[in-house]
């Protein structure tokens, strides 16, 4: 049915009815991880209550049901970013691993000496240290496209670092730390234009709204599945047609081979060639429901909604006494990061802990973004499609009353297990 409510689809995540403390839960640390749904709970409860088995290796029927709810797993995945091919998915445990296969694999026979990547100044560690690290080893250039005063990438720059030499532009599609969105399709364009592959970090994005990583021009595409509804321990790596048959294995050994002796091994085609050892299957089943959880909604009405509540948490923290909220872009989804006068970051976060609302501070493992704004530390609350305009009063009226009163009470923290 075309429309969406928050109200109708929290009811699906059990743990957002949680008492912490006495409190409701208000769960606002979604760029962190994402809660799960019954539908992902019980679809990982029922492989391992009645279905568990390896896949890929046994004749028997459990082990034939394992592989092919593994196989629709990644045909899910597939379908979910828009292309047809299951081929081109490879099973990882997160986005993290997703870059640093791309770097190894792609980046160490692709990249030589004087060859560029080009990063942006909003980039989660994940996709800046294995690029860094690659580059060190070939002896290739990292170039980034800074950022603008609102946080914005700074699109003349970024065409001014293209070059004969660029061989990959490696962007994120949404700021984990605040709440950017890159207008990836235009910035794809011109990478292509140079002869250059582009890998999209879409972490912070497929939770929100719709993907295409085709339109979106993709040659790489990498997703967590525990930032969209689904279990930790699993992640997906998207690689053009044609793109995964040119590279060379990474891990190495049982499931991604053909033939082994001694003297000499044959790999087997891709994906597989990219699986060594055994993949998370569990967690395949539990993510093809986040999946289909996702598919039941009306999606661009959830997005519709979650960058509505976007606006509305940054004008509701801006406009408390004492608060600086942190950028401003053009288009934001997710995360608003701020600080408040004379509290640190961490006082702030600790305190709202206790009163039942979940908020990181820190880094956030985006230090060079931070670092723009001449900070190292934000507070930074981050919305998911659960999330309402409750939370965001309760969050609104917790930051004002701390903002008040200064340091935080001394009361001892609320713990899960603390009686209500
Ligand atoms: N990229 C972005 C934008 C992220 O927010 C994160 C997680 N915070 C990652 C990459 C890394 O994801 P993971 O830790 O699941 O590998």
């Amino acid at each position: 049915a075309p429309g969406f409510s928050p109200e109708a689809v929290r009811a699906d995540f059990p743990i957002l009815a949680h008492q912490a403390g006495g409190e409701r839960l208000i769960w606002l640390d979604n760029a962190a991880t994402t809660q799960k749904s019954r539908q992902v709970i019980d679809a990982i409860s029922g492989f391992y209550t009645s279905r568990n088995s390896n896949v890929h290796r046994g004749a028997h029927p459990l082990a034939i049901a394992a592989t092919e709810e593994y196989e629709e797993a990644r045909a899910a995945v597939a379908r979910f970013l828009g292309t047809a091919d299951p081929a081109g998915i490879v099973f990882v445990r997160g986005a993290t691993e997703a870059i640093n296969l791309v770097a190894h694999s792609w980046g160490r026979s692709a990249l030589g000496p004087g060859d560029e990547i080009v990063l942006t100044a909003l980039e989660h560690h994940s996709n800046i240290v294995p690029w860094q690290v690659l580059a060190q080893e070939r002896g290739a250039v990292l170039r980034v496209v800074p950022l603008d005063a609102r946080g914005d990438l700074d699109q003349a720059a970024y065409r001014r670092l293209l070059g004969p030499r660029t061989r990959l532009v490696a962007l994120t599609q949404v700021s984990n730390v605040l709440g950017t969105v890159v207008p990836v399709a235009g910035m794809a364009d011109e990478a292509h234009r140079h002869g250059a592959l582009t890998l999209v970090d879409g972490a912070q994005a497929v939770g929100r709204f719709p993907v295409d990583v085709q339109r979106l021009g993709a040659d790489f595409y990498v997703l967590s599945g525990h930032k969209m509804f689904g279990p930790t321990g699993i992640g997906a790596l998207y690689a053009r047609p044609g793109l995964l048959d040119t590279m060379a294995p990474w891990q190495t050994g049982g499931g991604m081979i053909e033939t082994v002796s001694f003297e000499n091994s044959t790999y087997a085609p891709v994906p597989q060639r990219f699986e060594a050892g055994t993949g998370p299957i569990a967690e395949a089943v539990g993510l093809r429901a986040a999946i289909g959880h996702l598919h039941s909604l009306d999606r661009h009405a959830a997005a519709v909604h979650e960058e509505e509540l976007t606006r509305h948490l940054a004008e509701r923290l801006a406009a408390l006494p004492g608060v600086r909220v942190v950028g401003n872009p053009r288009r934001r989804v997710g995360a608003v990061p701020f600080l408040l006068d004379g509290v640190p970051p961490d006082a702030v976060a600790t305190a709202l802990g206790r009163r039942g609302i979940a908020v990181r501070s820190g880094h956030h493992c985006a230090q060079p973004a931070l670092r723009h704004f001449g900070l190292d530390s934000v507070v930074r609350p981050s919305l998911a499609l659960y999330n309402t305009h409750a939370d965001i009063d309760s969050l609104a009226l917790a930051v004002g009353a701390l903002g008040r009163s200064g340091a935080p009470p001394l009361a001892p923290p609320v713990t899960a297990d603390s009686p209500a």
